[in-house]
């Protein structure tokens, strides 16, 4: 990763647990701008979490987030977990993270448009018109123009994964996050999915991706991190990690018995 790039995102040392269930015992990572990093891993490993704590869907236990070199201010909470110090900062924050799930998360009783100009207009405070005429543009750049007024669950999920990119980028975040975003399509619709994703890294937008696309992450991404029960276990260049693992766990997993 190059270093002189300025810094997007810098979370260190997260721990997290569930119960009695230590899910993440010291995660860290830094993105500076342009990075695509690829996390992998087995199920279970920590890494949904672990996106999920990097904008504070989880409270972690433990941990530092900085979003473009502001530190978001952390407090112990009533139950040992951290929290916000203050509720308007994290939401600036998270605004500045876009986050793309697996199952899309599109607003069912909501139009394309609606889905993509809910943040900006009600969130963000951005004017209506303005805000339209990004989500068209997003639209176009996902290759979906013209679907504005359609529902989602009339359409197809590479559709509704797209139109969930698009209402990603109509935040105009720092950086992207995105939580295996085509493990719940059909085979033949992710590849569209991924020739998306593969141009946002072009145009040098910031994402980390967790993914088990690893076609996916040798060639797009420039950093990968293979996450194990909770820690980083390999991390390094993906043509280097993913040809020469130097832990027999990677190698497993990489040959599909882990
Ligand atoms: P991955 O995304 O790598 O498959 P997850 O981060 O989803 O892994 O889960 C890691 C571990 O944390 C699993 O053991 C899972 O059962 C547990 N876990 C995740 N979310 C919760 C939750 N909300 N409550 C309790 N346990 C959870
Ligand atoms: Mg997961």
């Amino acid at each position: 990763m190059t270093d002189t790039k300025p810094l997007k995102l810098q979370v260190e040392n997260i721990h997290k647990r569930f119960g009695s269930n230590e899910v993440l015992k010291g995660v860290s990572l830094s993105a500076h701008a342009g990075d695509v990093i690829s996390i992998i891993g087995s199920s279970g490993s920590g890494k949904s979490t672990f996106l999920r704590c990097i904008n504070m869907l989880e409270k972690p236990h433990q941990g530092r987030i900085n979003v473009a070199g502001e530190e978001l201010a952390l407090v112990a909470g009533p139950t040992g977990e951290l929290v916000a110090k203050d509720p308007k900062q994290l939401q600036r924050l998270r605004t500045k993270l876009a986050m793309v799930f697996q199952h899309f998360n599109l607003w069912a009783h909501m139009t394309v448009l609606e889905n993509i100009i809910e943040v900006p207009v009600h969130v963000l405070g951005v004017p209506k018109d303005q805000a339209v005429a990004t989500a068209r543009k997003y639209l176009a750049k996902v290759g979906l123009s013209g679907v504005e007024d359609r529902y989602p669950a009339h359409m197809s999920g590479g559709q509704q994964q797209r139109v969930a990119i698009a209402r990603a980028l109509a935040v105009e975040p720092e950086v992207m996050l995105f939580d295996e975003p085509t493990s719940a399509l059909d085979p033949e619709l992710v590849s569209e999915v991924l020739r998306v994703m593969k141009s946002l890294a072009e145009e040098g937008r910031t994402m980390v991706v967790v993914t088990h696309e690893m076609g996916f992450a040798r060639e797009v991404s420039n950093h990968l991190i293979f996450l194990h029960k909770g820690l980083i276990e390999e991390q390094g260049h993906p043509s280097q990690v993913l040809s020469a693992p130097k832990s027999e766990r990677l190698a497993q997993f990489l040959s599909g018995s882990l």
